[in-house]
């Protein structure tokens, strides 16, 4: 039986990251391929709550959903050098190098989509959920690194204009800002990239990251306007009314897993898991008290109580397995369960509940009566609002504004990320990224702007970026 005893102390965070994960029930991560791993019903129960919101999303938006094949011909992906270049080394091959196992999926999308474009269908707005493949040379992590990276979302949308592409860029961002805010509940990171750092030929780019608790940045989701850099490789053209041709403008937006890798690991505690409602497989736990003189009468009330919470559309397990109510809490704290409602004779007879909320460790006294209005309220509104600020808490910790380059050196190999005005300069990036090998300035902060100097070169600005150790 799962004890929350046996969680590590969180301050190596990788030790007690892989520990939950197994504990809770999220993967098992004894499949024998370096960078893989199995989703077990919770954890996928979780991530699959999280695509019907993001589907949501994207359908809402008139964006459709296609399923391409994962094998790419070779000659496809060789047509773009650039992309080529970056996935050479890390792609998966058939032997006779006819096939490669999708990295991303512009080339197996874009030659598909010259047809499409041939026949009259512009804009094209789709986005598929699969699978990408990464022969990773560097020390992979679950959900962090995989070579086989699951539940990857790409948005591929292709304009006639530049004005179209770029607003479809940003309501593609707009769609990540409410994923972390509305459903994860963790204060969204976003920066735009330096035009030296977009794919060459792109227009612009947005990334998302993540801080972890052992302070090091994680990517999480990116946005690339890609102008026309990929059109002018697949020759995507099409022609207007008077047989003009023209290249097309092209936007793709993708991520995945790294969402749940983000979650456990900024809102878990000592204890494990704290979900957050949204995504949560099981919102609410029913934990009967059973006393052998009354085992009846609570057994009946505790099936009743989950039956009339089912039917007001919550998501709510009855633990009727054979262990003790302390052992039970152990495992569904463990497993972050927002809500717990222990259900005893008191309870039954004084027609009251006691409920437990995960992310504050408090208990309130509900009166039957006003049950089920008080457990909507607490999962729509005050534990993502509590999740929400301790997240905000936690990153203004990990998070401190430098002047200095040395000091800011300093507290990003021992500590968190570094704040600094910067002049988005290329040398003053590559002085920013030398500070140690795995420290990168990630780009632009796109959401706040501050007077200051270049923390490298002095210069006056008000744009600030962020840099620390990277995943
Ligand atoms: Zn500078």
């Amino acid at each position: 039986m799962v004890k929350a005893e046996r969680l590590p102390n969180r301050d190596d965070h990788i030790v007690w990251y892989n520990t939950v994960l197994e504990l809770a029930g999220i993967v098992d991560r004894s499949y024998p391929v370096k960078g893989t791993f199995v989703w077990m019903p919770y954890g996928l129960s979780m991530m699959k709550a999280l695509v019907r919101h993001l589907d949501l999303m994207f359908k809402e938006s008139g964006i459709e959903e296609v399923a391409f094949p994962l094998l790419v011909p070779f000659e496809f992906a060789k047509q773009n050098d650039k992309w080529f270049n970056s996935f050479r080394d890390e792609a998966f091959y058939t032997s006779e190098n006819e096939l490669i196992l999708r990295p991303t999926g512009e080339p197996a999308m874009y030659p598909i989509f010259k047809i499409w474009i041939r026949k009259g269908m512009l804009p094209i707005r789709v986005y598929e959920t699969v699978s990408s493949y990464r022969n990773e040379s560097k020390t992979t992590h679950t959900m962090i690194r995989d070579r086989e990276i699951t539940y990857w979302h790409e948005i591929h949308t292709v304009h006639k204009t530049r004005d179209e592409a770029a607003k479809e860029a940003m309501l593609h961002k707009s769609f990540y800002e409410r994923v972390w805010k509305d459903i994860l509940k963790i204060p969204p990171i976003c920066v735009s990239k330096p035009p030296y750092e977009v794919f060459a030929g792109a227009d612009f780019a947005f990334e998302f990251y993540t801080i972890l608790p052992d302070g090091r940045l994680l990517e999480n989701g990116s946005v690339n306007n890609l102008g026309q850099a990929y059109a002018k490789k697949f020759d995507l053209q099409y022609s207007d009314p008077d047989g003009k041709k023209s290249y097309v403008w092209q936007v793709c937006t993708g991520n995945g897993e790294r969402f749940i890798s983000a979650v456990i690991s900024i809102h878990g505690d000592d204890k494990g898991l704290v979900v957050p409602p949204r995504i949560a497989p099981v919102q609410v736990v029913i934990i009967p008290i059973i006393k052998s003189e009354t085992k009846g009468r609570i057994e009946e009330g505790a099936r009743k109580l989950m039956e009339r919470l089912a039917s007001s559309g919550l998501s709510v397990t009855l633990d009727s397995s054979p262990i003790t109510p302390g052992e039970k809490f152990n495992v569904w704290e463990l497993k972050g369960v927002p809500l717990r409602i222990e259900v005893g004779i008191k309870e039954l007879e004084g027609e009251k509940y006691t409920i437990f909320r995960r992310d504050t460790a408090k208990k309130i006294q509900v009166a039957d009566a006003d049950l089920t209005a008080t457990i909507k309220r607490l999962l729509e509104t005050d534990i993502p609002e509590t999740m929400f600020g301790k997240a905000e808490e936690f990153y203004a910790k990990k998070i401190r504004y430098f002047s200095d380059l040395g000091e800011a050196g300093r507290w990003v190999t021992e500590n968190g990320v570094a704040k600094a005005n910067w002049c988005e300069g290329k040398e003053c990036y590559d002085k920013i990224s030398a500070i140690a090998p795995s420290v990168e300035a990630v780009g632009t902060l796109t959401a706040e702007e501050r007077d200051g100097r270049c923390i490298v070169c002095g210069k006056q600005t008000g744009k600030l970026t962020i840099f620390g150790r990277t995943y």
